[in-house]
């Protein structure tokens, strides 16, 4: 008989709505008897601001913090593209945890691990064009910050844990997201190129550099030397033009000035090439129809 599969009888997550002005009950600190265990239970999320804090914490560039701290996964059905922390090899535990003191980045640690045991929610309405927030609380059993009697509301919490700065740069991210996932087919499914272009632009900052840089970038886009120069050199600066730009590709949400005609240059040159492609096709064609008739014969 197939047995089967196990429900937990609990999900950690309480199904109670938080507000900001929710008062949860729970404090984390050092001396605490579970003191390290969710950092090795961790199963992280990364938003492109958690990524730019660790890679200069760590005196990384993104592609190699990309490439030693993350592990790709799929956050939605249509494959929008996403990245975990890794972990050990066999274990889930954080490659930052260290056993005695903690968190070795905790400066710059990840948003969700600032907001655990709140999780951080995003909604969007489809008659709505921004998204809201809200909250809940995650009650896992290893953790004893629950049983610890301070009370604070989600408000200071957020305070506490400095999560503003995060959320206000990681938010336009889960706004496109959102807007991606209630488009529908109005926008189309998405291709594999314009996941590549998200994965660039949201989490590799420093190869979006390398892409501004190049003519690619230069040939389409009009912007003065001023604006590029800081686009150049400052990675936030850089964030917040990633998002707007994927707005662009992706939404058609025109606020970076195209150089004009450049869509009847590219159409013209497509059109050369396209008559380029015909003319080789005529020839290979006509050199091969001989071949065909003899084999036919
Ligand atoms: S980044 Fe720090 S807080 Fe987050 S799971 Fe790793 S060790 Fe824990
Ligand atoms: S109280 Fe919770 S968040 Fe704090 S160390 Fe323990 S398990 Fe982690």
């Amino acid at each position: 008989m197939n047995k089967k599969p196990e429900i937990p009888v609990k999900s950690p997550i309480e199904p109670r709505q938080l507000e900001l002005t929710s008062r949860i009950q729970f404090n984390c600190h050092p001396g605490i008897s579970c003191f390290n265990a969710c950092c090795r239970q961790a199963d992280i999320t990364l938003a492109p601001y958690d990524i730019l804090r660790l890679k200069q914490r760590l005196g990384m560039t993104s592609t190699e913090f990309l490439k030693a701290h993350t592990v790709p996964f799929e956050i939605d059905a249509h494959g929008t593209p996403g990245v975990k922390m890794r972990t050990r090899d066999h274990e889930p535990v954080c490659l930052f945890m260290d056993e005695k003191s903690g968190c070795t980045v905790y400066e710059d640690r990840p948003s969700a691990c600032r907001y655990y045991p709140v999780a951080l929610m995003s909604s969007r309405r489809s008659d709505e064009y921004t998204d809201r927030q809200h909250y809940a609380l995650v009650q896992e059993e290893h953790c004893m910050g629950h049983k610890e009697a301070r009370e604070i509301t989600v408000t200071d919490y957020r305070k506490e844990q400095q999560v503003e700065q995060f959320d206000e740069l990681n938010r336009e991210y889960y706004q496109l997201i959102l807007k991606k996932k209630s488009a529908g087919p109005a926008i189309g499914k998405p291709t594999p190129t314009s996941f590549q272009f998200f994965f660039l632009a949201c989490y590799d900052i420093d190869r979006f550099r390398e892409f501004l840089a190049s003519s690619s970038f230069r040939n389409v886009y009009r912007m003065d030397d001023a604006e590029f120069d800081v686009l150049l050199t400052d990675d936030l600066a850089r964030l917040k033009f990633a998002y707007r730009l994927l707005r662009q590709v992706l939404f058609g949400e025109m606020t970076i000035p195209m150089i004009d005609d450049i869509f009847e240059k590219r159409m013209a040159e497509r059109g050369e090439i396209l008559a380029k492609r015909k003319e080789m096709e005529i020839e290979i064609a006509k050199q091969q129809e001989p071949i065909e008739r003899f084999i036919d014969d």
